[in-house]
């Protein structure tokens, strides 16, 4: 039947193009046909990306209209991404009003239309969305794109909102409950709004995903789509956390340096929104509303750029933006430098400044509102609805209090004028903090002033020791060291770490020593006992002119506290008399160990990182820091009032804990600096005393140096760094 009809019109069709092509139509000619020439192509040749060129949406008035791409530079890459072989799961976190349902949508439109043809699954958080979303545009996609429609027998009874057959392949609509996922599996799954779903649930389709749909090999793909309201501990954010993750970057039109909208990117353009908010003990709040809406503006975040930009400004950055994976580069072009990695799960991470049916002065005008009505009511229901479904960003702590930025923008906000384990000018004092982990002591030395200013002076992990029964060789063989388990291990500490000196960038020749260590008693089983009994025996050692004393003020115990809040900010020095808590093993001396408030100290440390100009609290950090160390110190978010690491803090847990340090040293008792105390006095080079205890381990005198001047220290610590 459909044959017979389609022959006729053929020959009618025929006609036409042969007036058309004369000229005896208004019409330009090539106006018709572009778009259904690429449906012409082989069917399994057409991509998404291309079907999306031909996909049309319901406009304004009911007409149909065509997707259009150009306003939404954002979504072709991931039209692409979709056909990629070898992607199997994306994740897409973004706001209301952005498009993040377009690209699962087109994908299962194409596959309707064109093949190959497959079953498909739609998963939404409740009913009601579920019907309005099929009302307002599954219907109408369904209805009007021929080509689907055709396969749709929508006289069949069974054919109706939440099922459809189209040609070969069964869609299903559904709502996400323990119900609807029984038995439940397809090789195409869309999930939206995992985010809003209970948590047991949007777990549930996690796992189904990820498990069942194995079952259809290289052809799976599931959509996750949603606001972030669970992030970071569930929903789409667990989903972007394990996969090659996206973030959208755009050149600046001013300088031409890149920065990206979006959440967690290492260089963020934001807006000028919280100068307003200093205004407003000074107007109305009507008044303020107003202003806001009038001048927010994106400000490019390279300090010697700071340019700003309106709603159309960003537009224009946005249609010459990309995605990019977190080790590629925007080029001044706008190019991608590095090559994308795929992998099974791809992730993105969208934002409200990249949407094109948004106005940032009205949703900067929204913001404040919400801000403003938390800083009044303490309810933070507004403003969390605003980050997250307005903005799209993971709701975070609305004072701004234990705000961190990305690394990029707060590298360059620190000072770093000298060089890696030196101690600059205005350094009066060190502290270090040794993190004790399974297989490695993490070291972090801070150097201070009066003023609280501070300097990364040295960072470095110690993970092999020589083994000691070969003696006098020790270069010869090492062995991983085993804090939790081998007491021994942590002679290492005494040995290499305690009695560092580190040379004066004014005169090299002179080095000041550490006038206070804090070493975290907690970790795996055994490193609270192996610490307290190390501790107490060498407090208990009697000098007999071998070995040395340690002055008891040297090392400081600490167990950070799991409060939130107490009267003692850095924790009261706590008696011990036990190498356990339960009380079996005796120590050989008393020791002390405090247990400092790590959840509020946390706070200064974030707030001190805002700190520029040499103003007092600035941090600093050596010319030559490696990249990493910035990324360590910047890994912590508080979330829901929590500190939440993602990946490794030690540079950060490094600061927090030496700002105990700090404090225990009392540096501001009266009288004190009259006469530079001997914990803090540089000391020659050469008379630096051979702080071992065992003979034939020299290592941190500097007559140990061989000829080119590196001493075996320096050795131990280089192969340190290469494990
Ligand atoms: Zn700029």
């Amino acid at each position: 039947m459909i044959q017979s009809q389609s022959i006729k019109s053929a020959v009618d069709l025929q006609q036409g193009l042969v007036e058309l092509g004369a000229g005896a139509f208004y019409a330009d000619a090539r106006e018709p046909w572009l778009d259904r020439l690429l449906l012409l192509k082989k069917r399994s040749e057409l991509t998404t990306l291309q079907f999306a060129k031909t996909r049309l949406i319901e406009g304004p008035t009911g007409q149909p209209e065509h997707l259009n791409l150009a306003k939404t530079p954002y979504i072709p890459f991931m039209l692409e991404v979709c056909d990629m072989e070898g992607v199997h799961i994306i994740g897409i976190s973004a706001c209301s009003r952005w498009g993040k349902t377009i690209t699962g949508e087109t994908k299962f439109l194409k596959h309707y239309a064109h093949g190959p043809s497959y079953n498909t699954l739609w998963y939404m958080q409740s009913e009601d969305d579920l019907k309005d979303y099929v009302d307002e545009r599954v219907d109408w996609a369904l209805r009007n794109h021929p080509m689907i429609n055709e396969k749709i027998n929508w006289q069949d009874p069974k054919n109706g909102r939440t099922r459809v057959q189209i040609g070969n392949s069964l869609a299903l609509w559904r709502h996400a409950s323990q119900k609807t996922l029984r038995g439940k599996a397809a090789p195409l799954i869309k999930v939206d709004e995992i985010d809003g779903m209970p948590r047991k649930i949007a777990n549930a389709i996690l796992t189904l995903v990820k498990n069942r749909q194995r079952e259809f090999g290289s052809q799976r793909l599931a959509i996750f789509a949603s606001h972030p309201d669970m992030a970071p501990m569930g929903g789409v954010w667990l989903i972007i956390a394990d996969s090659q993750q996206h973030r959208w970057w755009w050149n600046c039109l001013a300088c031409g340096q890149a920065s990206s909208p979006c959440q967690d990117a290492t260089m963020r353009m934001r807006w000028n929104v919280k100068k307003f908010l200093k205004l407003k003990d000074e107007m109305t709040r009507e008044k303020l509303l107003d202003m806001v809406e009038q001048d927010t503006r994106l400000v490019c975040p390279h300090p010697e750029c700071k340019a700003e930009f309106t709603n159309e400004d960003r537009l224009k950055m946005n249609a010459t933006g990309a995605w990019l994976q977190n080790h590629q580069e925007l080029g001044p072009k706008g190019e991608v430098i590095g090559e994308y990695i795929i992998r099974d799960q791809m992730g993105f991470v969208g934002h409200a400044f990249m949407s094109p049916w948004v106005n940032i002065n009205k949703l900067a005008r929204d913001w404040v509102a919400a801000k403003l009505t938390f800083d009044d009511t303490g309810d933070d229901t507004t403003l969390r609805e605003e980050n997250v479904k307005t903005l799209g960003e993971r709701h975070e702590d609305p004072d701004g209090a234990g705000h961190v930025d990305d690394w990029k923008s707060v590298k360059a906000r620190l000072r770093r004028n000298y060089l890696l384990k030196t101690v600059p000018p205005g350094v009066l004092f060190l502290t270090q903090f040794i993190d004790i982990q399974g297989g490695r002591f993490e070291v972090r030395v801070i150097g201070w002033d009066l003023a609280k200013r501070s300097w990364l002076i040295d960072a470095y992990a110690i993970k092999q020791w020589p083994v000691d029964v070969l003696g006098p060789n020790p270069m010869g063989a090492f062995q991983d060291i085993d804090p939790a388990n081998r007491l021994s291990d942590w002679d290492i500490i005494e040995k290499a770490v305690l009695f560092q000196h580190y040379p004066m960038q004014q005169n090299m020749q002179m080095c000041m020593p550490i006038a206070k260590t804090i070493i975290d008693a907690v970790g795996e089983p055994g490193v609270t006992a192996n610490a307290r009994t190390w501790l107490a025996n060498i407090m208990a050692r009697e000098y007999t002119g071998e070995g040395q004393i340690i002055p008891p003020h040297l090392i400081q115990l600490i167990q950070n506290s799991n409060k939130k809040d107490g009267p003692e900010l850095y924790g009261r020095p706590l008696v011990r008399q036990y190498a356990d808590d339960a009380g079996m093993k005796k120590l050989a001396v008393d020791i002390r160990e405090r247990m400092p408030l790590s959840h509020k100290i946390k706070f200064l440390i974030a707030k001190r990182m805002q700190i520029h100009d040499g103003a007092p609290g600035q941090m600093a950090i050596p010319a030559n820091c490696p990249d990493r160390y910035v990324r360590e110190l910047v890994s912590e978010t508080l979330i829901n009032d929590e500190w939440t690491p993602r990946g490794r803090n030690e540079t950060w847990d490094g600061w927090v804990n030496c700002e105990t340090a700090r404090y225990c040293v009392m540096p501001d008792r009266p009288g004190l600096w009259v006469e530079t105390p001997d914990w803090a006095k540089p000391v020659e080079r050469s008379k630096i005393r051979a702080h071992t205890i065992e003979e034939g381990v020299e290592i941190l005198t500097g007559d140990n140096s061989d000829q080119a001047g590196v001493s075996v220290w320096d050795r131990y610590r280089e192969l340190n760094d290469k494990l």
